[in-house]
């Protein structure tokens, strides 16, 4: 609802909008602008059904240049809440009122009002309270808004945005046409500071700008990606494909670029009507247009970028990559990439052992391959164990053993430290700050999107308390789990992940036994906390058969 009126604003031709949400939008939501306004005698055909004033002909379908066309925004909200809508031209001295009460239209009013138009939507779906139950949860909600107002921001530098939630100011962009102001918000302000631009390219007919993230920073989702096609903010598997491809051989596996492109075609050169929420758009030639977008952010990569740094600490399937990308990296690490091009063996039946039920045998650490793997011997065959995997587990048993007994350590720090991050980042924050306190984190807000971080939890102090806090926020925005208990044991899982020996780390003998030691203390040893095998089994028996001693 917010994103419709927005979109109705900014096709008035607004410099200035101002939206107020109250209760995650169920109890009002209000935007005002100063655009052109509704002259008064169109005020009632606003709230009509298919009324738009957007389209002179038939033919402009297919030619879109404004944000809304279908005249059927207005109209559907005022069915379903108390709606108001106050409008004046320029050209009328006063201002007109409507009221609109479940479909139920009152009579035009004039009103003194300023040049523009406000839209105040109160008691959204009570007429159908069946639908209140479709709203997702307020935090989800009050993102999604947020998300919203942010990326028209983006599309819009020009102008003034100002989002209320609940009284509190949660975002604002001064229009002045500063983009990067806005990334911050959306963002964080040193992800924001090291977005690399694209470059202008006036000319061209597909023309594709914005901002995209260095190697150096990436996230665990693709949430980061956004993409507006003509100023109209859409969802794209296929940009988001790729967007990704330009970062291939830069990013480790399972990490996502973030990135802002506008691509601005010729309005006949894009079908906005595939859905109906006008999130989706059709290319008339979109391999054209995905060979754009990938050049355009691969060159900015290749040109501006430097190559990721390599520290030892990275796993030799990295190194690997790192190669293949034609970055040079250490000895070592082309040691690494003869082994992984060792010709594969036959098919082994590798088998995880299925469940977590049950414990593991006693092992006997025999050595380490690749810095990753453990190679141990048990009564029945041999094991590979993914030593990040495992100690994962260990770690996470242990703090959750921890907090039931009340024994958690954390670490004061001497100097409290503040973090700054987006609004979307700030809003997830803020509402799990309860479990990270009981998993020995002292963090608290220090207004706008700003948190002083007083404690983080023992087992993280060898990070800094910004990069702490980064391991829990960077993910919390794909959470959605109501169960404070498992929200917790979620914000366990990625302290341990990230305190967890790495990949490539290399152990002593002694430090592999003591790590199978642990692992045989824990009550799930066969999965790390999130689900993947710690070891793998080759019994004896599959060795024999390889081998040819067995039938
Ligand atoms: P659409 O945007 O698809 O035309 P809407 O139902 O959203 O349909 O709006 C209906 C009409 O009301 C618009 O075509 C426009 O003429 C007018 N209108 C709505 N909001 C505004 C606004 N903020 N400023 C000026 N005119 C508006
Ligand atoms: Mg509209």
């Amino acid at each position: 609802m917010v994103k419709e009126l927005v979109e109705n604003a900014l096709d008035a031709g607004a410099r200035r909008i101002e939206i107020e949400v109250l209760s995650a939008g169920r109890e009002l939501i209000a935007v005002s602008d100063d655009g052109c306004g509704i002259p008064a005698e169109e005020v009632p055909l606003a709230l009509a059904r298919h009324a738009t004033s957007k389209l002179e002909r038939a033919q402009d379908l297919f030619a879109i240049r404004t944000l809304g066309f279908r005249g059927e925004a207005l109209a559907s909200i005022a069915a379903v809440s108390r709606l108001e809508l106050v409008s004046r031209t320029a050209q009328d001295d006063r201002g007109t009122r409507v009221q609109v009460e479940g479909g139920e239209a009152g009579a035009a009013q004039p009103i003194g009002a300023p040049v523009g138009t406000a839209v105040r939507v109160r008691d959204l779906f009570f007429n159908v309270p069946a639908r209140l139950k479709f709203l997702k949860s307020d935090n989800t909600e009050r993102r999604r808004i947020t998300e919203w107002v942010t990326r028209y921001a983006l599309a819009y530098p020009r102008v003034s945005f100002r989002l209320r939630l609940d009284g509190r100011e949660r975002f604002y962009s001064p229009g002045q046409g500063d983009r990067r102001e806005v990334l911050a918000a959306l963002f964080g302000a040193q992800a924001a500071r090291e977005m690399l631009a694209l470059p202008e390219e006036p000319t061209a007919s597909i023309r594709v700008t914005g901002f995209v993230s260095p190697p150096s920073v990436s996230r665990s989702n693709r949430r980061g990606l956004t993409f507006f096609v003509n100023g109209r903010w859409v969802q794209d598997p296929s940009l988001v494909a790729a967007v990704t491809q330009a970062y291939r051989a830069l990013l480790m596996v399972g990490r996502y670029p973030m990135a802002v492109l506008f691509i601005d075609v010729p309005p006949e050169a894009v079908d906005v009507n595939v859905h109906p929420a006008k999130a989706e758009v059709r290319f008339r030639e979109p391999e054209a247009v995905l060979t754009v977008v990938q050049r355009t952010v691969r060159a900015t990569l290749l040109g501006q970028a430097t190559p990721p740094a390599m520290d030892l600490g990275r796993s030799w399937a990295e190194g690997w990559r790192h190669e293949t990308a034609g970055v040079p990296g250490p000895d070592w690490q082309a040691a690494h990439a003869a082994l992984r091009n060792l010709p594969q063996p036959m098919p082994l039946q590798l088998h995880p052992r299925p469940g977590s039920e049950g414990g593991m045998p006693l092992l006997r650490a025999v050595g380490q391959v690749g810095g990753t793997y453990l190679v141990a011997e048990g009564p029945d065959g041999l094991y590979l164990i993914d030593q990040h995997a495992a100690h994962e587990r260990v770690l996470f048993e242990r703090l959750m053993a921890q907090r039931q007994e009340g024994s958690l350590e954390c670490q004061a720090l001497l100097e409290p430290e503040t973090v700054s991050l987006s609004h979307e980042q700030a809003q997830s924050l803020e509402s799990q700050l309860d479990a990270l306190r009981a998993l020995g984190f002292d963090v608290e807000p220090f207004g706008g999107s700003t948190f002083r971080v007083r404690a983080i939890p023992q087992i993280l102090s060898a990070l800094s308390p910004v990069q702490a806090l980064w391991t829990l926020v960077e993910d919390f925005e794909e959470d959605e789990s109501p169960l404070a208990e498992e929200v917790e044991a979620r914000i366990a899982a990625r302290v341990c992940k990230r305190a967890a020996i790495k990949a490539g780390q290399v152990l002593a003998l002694a430090e592999q036994q003591q790590l199978l030691r642990d692992l045989e203390a824990c009550s799930s040893p066969r999965t790390c906390p999130h689900g993947r095998p710690t070891m793998i089994h080759l019994s004896v028996e599959s060795l024999e058969r390889q081998f040819g001693r067995r039938g």
